[in-house]
């Protein structure tokens, strides 16, 4: 049976969008992950930024086993305790005071959307439509997000696009400032760029953003969906900055490997998604919800949080160490364990030769545009894993550098 479930069938039943990896997993443990021939990985990827328990973590596996004895799902035509207490926790823990729930990314930032065009709609009328969003933004794969996300290759190619969507270059307050005014909606930005190449937002910016929105009574939107949950070392990289959104998403670690999403808001945003206007089936689901509430109760502590810190400084001072050796990168970049390393002008192009060289030598990371090398790993990843994991990196930058 396992010996036919291989890469060569995937292309004979799997719609060709993906283009998967030869390595088939089939296990994993913490940071470390067992393929079908029981060839062992390190996980620097963590699923994209997913798995911040990393793979399997008993808490996660006990809240999933004992919701899955009780009650997997209702509908929206009733709550459940595990959602209701989802809620109440992001409320307690973040500027929002209402959460609705989606199962992915995506569709969280659908959600933010529709809500921020509906309540501009009560405020300023029609006109009151654009949407601002910058370039190398990445926001989902819906056509109303990827549309907003700042990459047309992603949203060319399926017809007409929702209108009233402009984007600017990131970090460009000026270039802000002569687009937005009160016909504008809303101004959607992730604080660290993920897809587009593991890219901050400058304090100034993001101070910026907040006080021209004020202005001009337009919402501010942070997409944190792979921000979120700790992955900087806050539990969300708004409360870095002080800087604070009227609508944020979350989703990836959320649920740590269970699907499941939300976005948060102030009440006075979300009295405008009124009974009927939005929904979903799936959100909200009282399994999800178990799995997200076991996730923040043992992500939201000093000790995970802080801990995300100290390993983001053991990931920089090793990525260091092996670019000393090499002449690799011209950048390490990035906050807590969303890390990316720049390739250098003789690397320009080549962060996929870097992966493959990486898995080779049994290393998981991830490449963030075509020059950045990208590491989220678990945020509880033990120091000898890293280690280790960098010590196989050392080796695929020393295969790559050698050609
Ligand atoms: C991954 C990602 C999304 C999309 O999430 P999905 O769960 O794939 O829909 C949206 N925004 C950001 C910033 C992301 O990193």
């Amino acid at each position: 049976m396992q010996s036919q479930l291989n890469r060569a069938l995937f292309d004979q039943v799997m719609v060709p969008n993906y283009n998967p990896s030869s390595v088939i997993p089939v296990r994993g443990e913490g940071a470390r992950v067992w393929d079908q021939q029981g060839r062992e990985y390190i996980d620097f990827a963590g699923g994209i930024a997913v798995n911040c328990l990393g793979h399997c973590h008993p808490a996660l596996v006990g809240a999933l086993k004992e919701q899955g004895e009780k009650l997997w799902h209702l509908s929206n035509v009733m709550t459940n305790e595990p959602a209701l207490q989802l809620a109440k926790t992001l409320t307690e823990v973040t500027f929002a005071d209402r959460v609705y729930f989606a199962n992915s990314g995506a569709e969280a930032n659908e959600a933010a959307l529709k809500l921020a065009r509906r309540w501009a709609l009560e405020q300023g009328g029609e006109e009151k439509n654009q949407i601002i969003a910058f370039t190398k933004a990445f926001h989902g794969r819906t056509f109303f997000t990827v549309t907003v996300g700042g990459q047309p290759a992603y949203s060319d190619g399926f017809g007409p696009k929702p209108e009233g969507v402009d984007h600017i270059e990131f970090n460009d307050l000026a270039a802000l400032e002569a687009v937005i005014s009160d016909r504008t909606c809303a101004v959607m930005l992730e604080p660290i760029q993920g897809e587009g190449g593991i890219i901050p937002a400058t304090q100034e910016f993001m101070e910026g953003v907040r006080a021209l929105c004020d202005k001009h009574n337009a919402l501010l939107i942070f997409d944190e969906v792979q921000t979120g949950v700790g992955r900087t070392g806050a539990l969300y990289a708004y409360q870095h900055y002080g800087v604070s959104p009227d609508i944020l998403t979350t989703a990836k670690a959320l649920g740590g490997g269970f699907p499941v999403a939300a976005m948060l808001t102030r009440a006075e945003v979300a009295s405008s998604l009124k009974v009927g206007t939005h929904g979903s089936t799936y959100g909200g689901n009282p399994l999800a919800c178990a799995v997200a509430n076991a996730v923040l109760s043992v992500v939201n502590t000093p000790e995970v949080l802080e801990g995300v810190i100290v390993k983001h400084r053991k990931f920089l001072d090793g990525l260091s160490a092996i670019n000393d050796k090499y002449q690799v990168f011209s950048e390490v970049r990035g906050q807590g364990l969303l890390i990316g390393a720049v390739l250098n002008d003789e690397f320009q192009g080549r962060a996929r030769d870097f992966l493959v060289a990486s898995a080779d030598a049994g290393l998981m990371c991830l490449v963030a545009g075509a020059n950045v090398v990208r590491f989220t790993p678990s945020l509880v990843i033990s120091d000898e894993e890293i280690e280790q994991g960098l010590a196989r990196f050392e080796q695929a930058v020393a295969k790559v550098k050698q050609g």
